[in-house]
Formats: C-alpha cells, structure tokens, sequence
C-alpha cells in the first residue's frame, strides 16, 4: 500500500472531491462513490458500475479502499455479538453490537489498545498500539452494518470501544463527519456517543465542532484523591476542570451530559461518595450511568453486590440527579465494559473490551 494512494474509506465528500479533481476528474462522482461504499457495501471500484470504465480504471490506480476485515464473530445469550477485526496491517480491534437498548447500538473501536491505563480497564493494560484512521472507525459500522444487514435500518454509535477517542481527535471527528454524510449514513449525531475520559483540550474542541455527538464523560470518582488513583490522566485534568468544562458545553435544550461511574467494591461505591457526587453534579445537565465493574483476571477490583449499586443509585435518585445502571452485555463472550483485549496483537482471536450501553439510544 503506498502513502500515494489515498484511503477512500478515509475520506470526506469534501475531501474526495478534491482527491478527485485533482486527478483531473468531476467532483460529482464522490457522491457516487460515497453511496458505492457506505449504501450498498461496495469496496471494489471495479464493481463501482455508474462510474465509466475508464474511470474505474484510473480510480482502482489512484486510491485504495481498506476495510477491516472479520476474524472473529461470537454471539452472547444476550444477543450481544463481539466481532474481532483485523486491519490492513494486521492489528486487530474489537467491535459490539448490542440489538436492544432499545435501539441497535454499535460499539466502535477508536484506538488499537489506549494510552490512558484506568485502573481497572484491561484495555488501557495494553498500551497504545496505535492510533485507528477514520476509515477503520467508521469502516466497522460498514463492516457490522453488511455483516447483520442493517445497512437500511437506524442504529446507535458509542465510541466506547477500545481506545480514547479525543486522544484521536481528528480522525474521530473524521469519521463521524464520514458516518453524518448525506450520501452515506446519513447518520444523525444524536445517534452518535463519545465517551471520554476528559481530555480537556479536545473535549473544548469538540464544543465547538459542527457535528456534536452526545457526550459521555467517565468520571468514576467524585475527588481528585480517589479520581487520581483510578484514572491516570486525573493528575493533569481534575475533576474541578472537568465539570467546569461540562457546565459550558453546549447542549441543545433536551440533551444531558452522561456521566459514567464504575462501581468498584469499597473503592468508590460508599454512601459519602454517593453524596459527594450528587453534590458535583448538581446544576450540571446531567445523567449518571452506574456501572458495576466487569471483573476479570488482572483487575484489582471487585463487582459490588446488587444491593450496595441499588443504595448508591438510591442516594442519587434522592438528590434529584437521573440514574440508570448500565446492563452488562456480553459478559459470556467478554464483550462487556472493560472487558475488550486483544492480547499480544497476534493472531489469536483475542479478548478485547468493549462498552455496552443502556441509553442513549432512541
Ligand atoms: N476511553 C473512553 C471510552 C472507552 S471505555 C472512556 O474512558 O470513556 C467505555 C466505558 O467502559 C468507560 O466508562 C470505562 O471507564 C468503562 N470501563 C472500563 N473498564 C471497565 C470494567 N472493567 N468494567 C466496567 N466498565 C469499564
């Protein structure tokens, strides 16, 4: 694959309108090729048959198509199903799908592997490999789209996947841009949920990005002493900065900020911690997302027991705050939260992490 070759999965209109003219082409084949490869799952230029052959000809020399490619696909008696992909250079990333939250909701990888190392996350235990272009962010929605035929019907995003996605910034945006296009997707960004750990810089960016998905900022702990120990980046970004930098994003009038809170066995689930966070949150317009960790080997922590999430979301509930507690999905088939590794970036159908989520979805 030479670098002289664009991606054409990798590509917005605007951009490929562009690649296009300046390959003394017309502009309006992007549209095309846009609805080629995202409406009807076609990668191969060849098969491209609106297009003159001549022209497909020229494309098949000057771009390339990369689309990842499924290793792996495993079902949960949940009906969740974790699909292990493999990319051009042969990494591998993980992808979910979730059938009824009550929406479909795909589950996206941004990174192979994070470099955000959260205590309890088996990604993060992986280091960064690298970072995912926008066409193997939005290349999993075709991929999961043509795998379940779902290409016509409506369906969530959640960058909840492996990876931090404002850690990838432009590509990320890249690719919900690529996912919002008109002749693709066509996807709503309401449809659309980043989840992040609270870079700020890029969180400021994205405030004043055109496509806006909703946020999710996961936020685990209510302190900067506790937040600290359980999230590495806290020590640069604190708490204070975080829900300071939430109380000026820009919502539209229905929409609230998500906060994600992994519950972790008397690390973070007391009462006072309860009580604290109700009190950060309050004025915020916010929903908090309860998650009762995803225990798993190497993990030093524990699930708390059902009673002890119910009293903690009680004490929320109480101080007037909107919670829910996230089903674990796909915990048979290691497709939950924190849950998605691929180990030693071999061959091997790896374990990954992935996110499922309750909400959000319309
Ligand atoms: N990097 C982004 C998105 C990926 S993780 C972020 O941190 O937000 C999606 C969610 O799963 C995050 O809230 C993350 O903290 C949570 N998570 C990670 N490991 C988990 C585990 N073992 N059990 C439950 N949730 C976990």
């Amino acid at each position: 694959m030479s670098s002289s070759q664009p991606d054409l999965a990798s590509l917005e209109r605007a951009e490929l309108e562009t690649a296009l003219e300046e390959r003394g082409h017309k502009r309006f084949h992007a549209r095309q090729i846009f609805q080629w490869i995202y409406r009807r799952g076609v990668t191969d230029v060849a098969a491209m048959t609106d297009l003159s052959r001549e022209l497909r000809t020229s494309l098949a020399d000057e771009f390339i198509v990369t689309t990842p490619q499924i290793v792996a696909r495993e079902r949960s008696t949940d009906g969740t199903e974790k699909f292990l992909l493999q990319l051009a250079d042969g990494r591998q990333i993980e992808s979910v799908f979730i059938p009824d939250t009550p929406s479909m909701t795909f589950c996206l990888s941004t990174q192979v592997g994070c470099a955000m190392a959260c205590t309890f996350c088996l990604t993060g235990k992986m280091g960064l490999v690298r970072n995912l272009t926008a066409g193997e962010i939005a290349g999993q929605v075709r991929v999961l789209a043509g795998a379940l035929d779902l290409r016509d019907r409506k369906f969530n995003i959640v960058l909840m996947g492996m990876g931090e996605p404002l850690h990838n910034y432009d590509e990320t945006m890249r690719a919900l841009r690529i996912l919002n296009d008109e002749h693709g997707f066509a996807m709503s960004p309401r449809r659309m949920t980043l989840s992040t750990v609270g870079v700020l810089p890029a969180l400021e960016r994205m405030a004043r990005e055109p496509i806006m998905p909703n946020l999710a900022i996961s936020l685990h702990a209510p302190t900067d002493a506790l937040r600290g120990q359980l999230v590495p980046l806290n020590k640069k970004y604190g708490v204070a900065d975080i829900i300071a930098a939430c109380r000026k994003f820009p919502l539209s009038k229905r929409s609230r900020i998500t906060f994600e809170y992994v519950l972790l066995a008397g690390v973070n689930d007391s009462t006072e911690d309860a009580r604290q966070l109700a009190k950060l949150l309050s004025g915020v317009k916010s929903k908090v997302n309860l998650i009762p960790l995803n225990a798993a080997p190497g993990i030093p922590f524990e699930r708390p027991s059902d009673a002890a999430v119910d009293r903690f979301a009680q004490i929320l509930a109480e101080r007037g705050l909107v919670v829910s507690v996230r089903k674990s999905r796909g915990r048979d088939i290691r497709a939950a939260c924190g849950q998605l590794i691929v180990e030693g970036q071999k061959r091997a159908p790896g374990r990954v992490l992935a996110a499922a989520i309750d909400e959000n979805s319309r």
